[in-house]
């Protein structure tokens, strides 16, 4: 019998299911290339994860090239891919170096800058705002010619680390330094050149509903999944909240946003990938926020894709990254359900003494997925300091009002208490 073919599978929390399931089903196996930040048990692993190899990816990514080369050139890989938005330029660089499907270099790097995303998107005249990149605090004035509201973000953040709306330019340039320290403590551990990693967009505030965007990616054609509802988040800060799936939208306002998500696509030089994207309805039209050439949120957008539209999204992902035909290329997108996300806030800080609400969601036949994530004797620091988010609840419902409805039953059912220590 021959073996399996291999899939390189690069810092997927082994927490998540969602792409560890997907390999089972399209008969991968898979070379696990564990987070730095994450302890893996071997004796945990799923199944499907016949090897275990830490890389030196961010630090050493030449050793960390050459050693797949080497285990490449004895018994060949059939693909190489990544949830996690960071990596996804090594593993570009990694596929080109390995002949393997996937994203070129360029690609990957647009895809991880939000100054060069910014920029392709003006040149390919698509919708975008007014925006300055600056490269050092002090030259936080070239941004006084913009039009305020404006948002002041890391270019290579995360997350909503960091992202602040500034009202007024006379509150842009104590802005503009407590980002800059901000990303300064928090960026360095995801390259070999951190400095390099260094600068902000400011960019003007798109007013206006938030949509993210699941798609598929190969050979350069672009079909897009699913589209999200967000809410309508207004800062300052964008602490993530959840979503709802599909978006009710217009029909014309749909086939808007498509358009400019495939464009997006070939502005960036993205061809073989899925992508998250997320956008802004401003003035009813569909401008990008930014674009991850990678699987959403570690895997779990394979979940909404599924309820929403039946189609294997994590299946569909490892097709694509390693050189095979997605199953649902040039098919039509069918609707079968209603998708929700919910994030808990942690609507205070201190140290938690009690979480309510979380645990009897197990039970409920509506819940998915629940994880809970902060607990009981974790501090979490006040906001805009990042400490995660307490729990995320992935729902199934038969309408767009049963999701709105379950989501406003959680904001009651859920509390956490806190002791104040003094932060
Ligand atoms: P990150 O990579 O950290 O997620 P984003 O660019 O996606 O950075 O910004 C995070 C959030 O901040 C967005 O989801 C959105 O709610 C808000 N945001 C960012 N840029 C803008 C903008 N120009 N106008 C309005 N909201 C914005
Ligand atoms: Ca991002
Ligand atoms: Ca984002
Ligand atoms: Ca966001």
């Amino acid at each position: 019998m021959s073996p399996r073919p291999k899939l390189v599978l690069v810092n997927q929390r082994t927490t998540l299911p969602w792409v560890f399931e997907a390999a089972e089903r399209v008969g991968v196996d898979i070379v696990l290339v564990p987070r730095h930040d994450e302890v893996v048990d071997p004796a945990k692993l799923p199944p499907v994860v016949v090897e275990c190899l830490p890389l030196q990816l961010y630090t050493d990514p030449a050793g960390a090239i050459a050693e797949l080369a080497r285990r490449h050139a004895e018994s060949p890989f059939a693909g190489i891919l990544s949830g996690c938005d960071p990596a996804v330029p090594f593993v570009a660089r990694a596929a080109a170096e390995l002949g393997l499907p996937g994203l070129a270099l360029e690609a990957a790097e647009v895809a991880r800058d939000k100054r060069l995303m910014r920029e392709r998107l003006r040149a390919a005249g698509l919708n975008t705002p007014g925006f300055v990149a600056i490269t050092a605090p002090e030259q936080w004035e070239l941004a006084a010619r913009l039009e305020f509201p404006v948002v002041v973000k890391p270019a290579n953040g995360y997350g909503s680390f960091g992202v602040t709306k500034v009202d007024s330019v006379e509150e842009l340039a104590r802005t503009v330094n407590a980002v800059w320290a901000q990303c300064g403590v928090e960026l360095d551990a995801y390259s070999e050149h951190p400095e390099q990693l260094l600068g902000l967009v400011v960019e003007e505030y798109l007013d206006g509903p938030e949509i993210s965007v699941e798609s598929l990616a190969f050979q350069g054609e672009v079909t897009v999944v699913v589209v999200s509802d967000k809410g309508k988040p207004v800062g300052p800060y964008f602490e993530e909240v959840g979503f709802r799936s599909p978006a009710v939208l217009p029909e014309e306002v749909r086939d808007e946003i498509v358009r400019e998500v495939a464009a997006a696509h070939a502005a960036f030089g993205i061809t073989d990938a899925a992508t998250h994207t997320e956008l802004r309805l401003h003035r009813g039209r569909p401008h990008l926020l930014e674009m991850g050439a990678r699987i959403g949120g570690g895997g779990m957008t394979h979940q909404v894709a599924r309820i929403v539209t039946g189609i294997d999204y994590a299946a569909e992902t490892i097709r694509i990254l390693t050189g095979q035909r997605p199953h649902c290329w040039g098919k039509p997108i069918e609707h079968l359900g209603h998708c929700g996300g919910y994030i808990v806030p942690c609507g205070g800080h201190g140290r938690i003494v009690a979480v309510h609400g979380i645990a009897e969601l197990h039970e409920d036949p509506r819940v998915d997925y629940a994880v809970q994530m902060l607990w009981p004797g974790d501090v979490v620091r006040p906001y805009p300091d990042w400490s995660g988010y307490p729990a995320f609840i992935m729902s199934h419902h038969d309408s767009d009002e049963q999701t709105a409805a379950f989501h406003r039953e959680l904001d009651e059912r859920i509390r956490l208490d806190y002791e104040d220590i003094g932060t």
